[in-house]
């Protein structure tokens, strides 16, 4: 996904990536069952995009308005270094995980899908809205992905924000080596 150069100076200076869950890592429709159990349905592409984003230098953290065990679960998972569930002010959330990381609002990176969404992305300094997002948190995003929540949103906001940092190639390099390919360099040679 290539990206207007003002936004590529934006992506730039991310340093934590910070992400709504419902509709942004799921497509937004939660199942209940009777006893109340709540089931939600992620992207395997968007687990690695969180790998990708860490072993990239970035720190991550879902912000969710609901309480959701699922959401805590998927963060334990994926090893996300913050996790706020119940959040219904997510702008005053954002500017404290920026200050617990100890960076500025610009070094954040905010992907959201609804309107509670809409004080966090415009406080941040990388605003990404997914492509079904409502049309007041497209209106305000700087980017919006080309896929919608839950079928690998993530992935594109790690790769817009990696390759804006010249990370990505390494980035991508590095897991496939660690998980036993070769570097791109040697391939087609015998070893
Ligand atoms: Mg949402």
């Amino acid at each position: 996904m290539s990206v207007p150069r003002t936004v590529a100076v934006r992506a730039r200076k991310v340093r934590v990536l910070v992400m709504d869950v419902d509709g942004v890592l799921t497509d937004g429709r939660m199942v209940l069952s009777e006893r109340g159990d709540e089931l939600k349905s992620f992207h395997s592409r968007d687990g690695v995009a969180v790998a990708l984003a860490k072993r990239g230098g970035l720190r991550t953290a879902f912000v969710t308005g609901e309480k959701s065990t699922v959401a805590q679960a998927r963060a334990d998972k994926l090893g996300v270094d913050a996790v706020v569930l119940g959040a219904r002010r997510k702008g005053e959330v954002l500017e404290d995980l920026c200050a617990q990381f100890g960076l500025p609002l610009e070094a954040s990176a905010y992907v959201g899908d609804d309107l509670l969404d809409v004080p966090a992305l415009q406080r941040a300094g990388l605003a990404i809205a997914v492509a079904d997002a409502a049309p007041e948190v497209i209106e305000i995003a700087h980017i919006v992905t080309r896929a919608r929540g839950g079928q690998g949103a993530l992935r594109e906001c790690v790769e817009v924000i990696l390759r804006a940092q010249g990370a990505w190639t390494a980035t991508v390099e590095a897991y496939v080596t660690e998980h036993g390919g070769r570097p791109r360099r040697t391939r087609g040679e015998r070893r």
